[in-house]
């Protein structure tokens, strides 16, 4: 059996554009409600603190828009309940989703990994709940290529972590012998990937491809566009 296991966000997903643009909604939201400036960039910001935190406690609740949007303004002194803290996040997924798009030439890979015989799995950490995930890879339209999906809220943990993996193999029933991981955050998505026996691929896409310039030494190959994955894959 052969393989291919992808991360979802800036790796069939195209989540970089969206996450900016909506930023900026978030800032002028925030500034019109509690008079905070930057709130956007903050929020996004954010996100490096919290995935250095998850990785650590493996705490996948961590990811959870909702908490960022309350410790962030619990920083400016502002503090607000539960309720207040859903709708911001529901304000943030909503116009993240009438914008996101599947990442170029996602579909057209995936197809052609099908038809290769490939089984495709995604391998990806929470947003909160399970349902804000999924809500996105429907959007993409890339669901029906899925053979399997880890999802961190069914396995209570977050990356990296061998039980994703595990679990993988076990809805496949077997570990395949030709295996390979594709992901935009070395670190988080091809560490322990190539420790496992995964051909590795970084894909050079979002915020992390400006931050960690040097290829560590288990990143196998790299990638700028997914078709590229059609000359590993045969
Ligand atoms: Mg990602």
């Amino acid at each position: 059996m052969k393989l291919v296991v992808f991360d979802f966000d800036d790796t069939l997903e195209d989540f970089r554009p969206a996450k900016h643009k909506v930023a900026k909604l978030l800032t002028k939201h925030i500034k019109k409600k509690y008079n905070i400036d930057n709130f956007g960039e903050e929020f996004n910001q954010f996100e490096e603190h919290q995935l250095k935190i998850g990785m650590r406690t493996k705490n996948y609740k961590l990811y959870a828009r909702e908490l960022w949007m309350k410790l962030i303004l619990a920083k400016h002194g502002i503090k607000i309940n539960n309720k207040e803290a859903d709708k911001l996040k529901d304000f943030y997924w909503l116009n993240i989703n009438k914008i996101i798009k599947p990442m170029k030439h996602a579909q057209v890979v995936l197809k052609t990994l099908k038809k290769r015989g490939y089984k495709i799995a995604l391998l990806t950490d929470s947003d909160g709940t399970k349902k804000i995930k999924l809500d996105r890879i429907k959007i993409t339209g890339i669901l029906k290529y899925l053979d399997v999906i880890a999802y961190a809220d069914d396995l209570k943990t977050t990356k990296p972590e061998k039980k994703f993996y595990n679990y993988i193999f076990k809805k496949l029933k077997t570990k395949p012998d030709k295996m390979f991981m594709v992901g935009d955050k070395p670190e988080f998505d091809l560490k322990l990937a190539k420790k496992l026996g995964f051909t590795t691929i970084w894909i050079k896409h979002g915020d992390w491809a400006m931050k960690e310039k040097k290829k560590p030494g288990y990143v196998d190959h790299e990638i700028h566009d997914l078709k590229e994955l059609i000359k590993f894959t045969t």
